[in-house]
């Protein structure tokens, strides 16, 4: 498959879509703008792949809907060079947003047959995460903290602690909480000790797997 002006302007199109939905980071929007969303799924969305919906991508998951993956974006206010760890690669699209944005970003997936695939296909695409790993997202990733900030992919049942305890100080996690349907929960650490919690509005995402071997 290939990026033509025909997927330029269906990005364009899905990107007016967003503004109406109440997205106005022009840096979220510029990266949607320019990712070929059709890239990362299966050739027979690729005539659905610029409307605002989620699709299966394999091994029971779902890329999140384009206006989800702009939301969870603008609420972790991206800068460039800033360290970013993502929970659920899944896709990739996600992480080629935040690639996008100029952050660094550590990403983990559950599914080793996602991993497989996106590690190939990221780079492939000019994306390039520094650290890609096929493993427990419930863990972060401990090895590389502290964090700007943190993205969770997938509906976590409550806040892990490890992620917490991997964000800087000033760093946001952006988080969906829940079981059948979830919150949106920002959380800022405030200080060592402090942290706010903002719950905002209502989505639904496929459940943060808990550790296979528990
Ligand atoms: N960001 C992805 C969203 C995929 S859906 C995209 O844009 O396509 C959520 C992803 O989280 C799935 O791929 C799922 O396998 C993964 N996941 C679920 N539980 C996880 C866990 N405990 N650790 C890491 N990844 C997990």
């Amino acid at each position: 498959m290939k990026d033509t002006a025909k997927h330029q302007g269906l990005r364009n199109h899905l990107v007016q879509e967003l503004i109406k939905k109440g997205i106005s980071d022009k840096t979220v929007l510029n990266a949607i703008s320019q990712i070929p969303r059709h890239l990362f799924l299966d050739s027979s969305f690729e005539n659905f792949a610029y409307q605002d919906k989620a699709f299966p991508i394999g091994a029971g998951q779902t890329i999140s809907h384009p206006y989800t993956v702009a939301y969870q974006t603008q609420l972790l206010e991206v800068k460039p060079n800033q360290k970013i760890l993502e929970i659920g690669t899944g896709s990739g699209y996600q992480t080629a947003v935040l690639c996008k944005m100029g952050a660094k970003i550590y990403t983990v997936e559950r599914q080793i047959e996602l991993y497989k695939t996106t590690s190939v296909l990221l780079p492939k695409l000019g994306f390039k995460p520094v650290l890609m790993t096929y493993g427990d997202g419930y863990k972060g990733m401990e090895n590389d903290a502290p964090f700007d900030g943190i993205i969770v992919t997938a509906g976590a049942p409550f806040v892990p602690k490890p992620l917490l305890a991997q964000l800087k100080v000033g760093g946001r996690l952006v988080i969906p909480v829940g079981e059948d349907k979830q919150v949106m929960n920002l959380i800022i650490r405030v200080s060592e000790t402090r942290f706010q919690q903002h719950e905002l509005g209502d989505f639904r995402f496929v459940p943060m797997l808990e550790n296979k071997s528990r």
